[in-house]
């Protein structure tokens, strides 16, 4: 499926960790799913400003990260790297790319295994066995490095990863509906730059998706690995 492509832009989304035993946060068998008290309080709009609430929601889900080890598809992202130009881009939160060993990566809505201060400029430090404890530089508590709900995506990945698209001539999202922004966003200016866009997903899109040319549906864990070193 890499065709003659030379600069690959690669989306990630929820789907690809769930065969590390990870689950998404929507969708059937999500973490909000079946507590939608959890759901509600997430979104909150006020949250940002209690990193107490923070902890207690996204705590437990920094712990079960920690122990989730890279499946088969982030594996074979990372040796995409070693052969082509890729930059990777991901939704989710759980540092797996990372520990596959991809280096260009672009953490849209950060990680969980950093933690970052609630009120001061202290750079976001690995943090992956880190639990509520005051700032070292100004007392106020630390919080998971991750954006949310309502938040500003970091400007410098986002533009970078827009920067991305608008120069690749191969956008594959996995694992992702590519329906919500900026996902959503970045299929359409690789598109409309002239890339070939494809989808690899564990089911079609509902309502489908015009912006993606292909679609490659099963487990991302299957399909990766052969799609992209399987005929070269
Ligand atoms: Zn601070």
């Amino acid at each position: 499926m890499l065709g003659s492509a030379r600069r690959i832009v690669v989306l990630t989304g929820a789907g690809i960790s769930v065969a590390s035993g990870l689950r998404p946060f929507r969708g059937p068998g999500g973490v909000w799913t079946d507590n939608p008290e959890a759901e509600r309080e997430s979104a909150a709009p006020d949250l940002p400003q209690h990193p107490e609430r923070i902890w207690k929601l996204f705590g437990p889900m920094r712990r079960e990260v920690v122990q989730a080890r890279p499946n088969a598809a982030h594996l074979a992202l990372a040796r995409l790297e070693e052969r082509s130009e890729v930059t990777l881009v991901t939704q989710n939160v759980d540092g797996l790319h990372l520990a596959a060993g991809s280096r260009n990566l672009l953490e849209l809505h950060g990680s969980l295994l950093r933690s970052r201060c609630s009120a001061c400029e202290l750079p976001a430090f690995e943090d992956p066995h880190g639990e509520m404890r005051p700032c070292p530089a100004c007392g106020a508590l630390l919080r998971p490095d991750i954006v949310l709900f309502g938040e500003e995506l970091p400007y410098l990945v986002s533009r970078a990863a827009f920067r991305a698209c608008w120069d690749c001539d191969l956008f594959l999202a996995v694992g992702t509906s590519g329906n919500v922004a900026p996902a959503s966003r970045l299929v359409r200016e690789a598109q409309a730059n002239g890339a070939r866009t494809a989808l690899v997903n564990l089911e079609p899109l509902e309502p489908p998706n015009p912006f993606f040319d292909q679609e490659f549906l099963g487990r991302a864990e299957e399909l990766l690995p052969r799609l992209l070193e399987g005929a070269r």
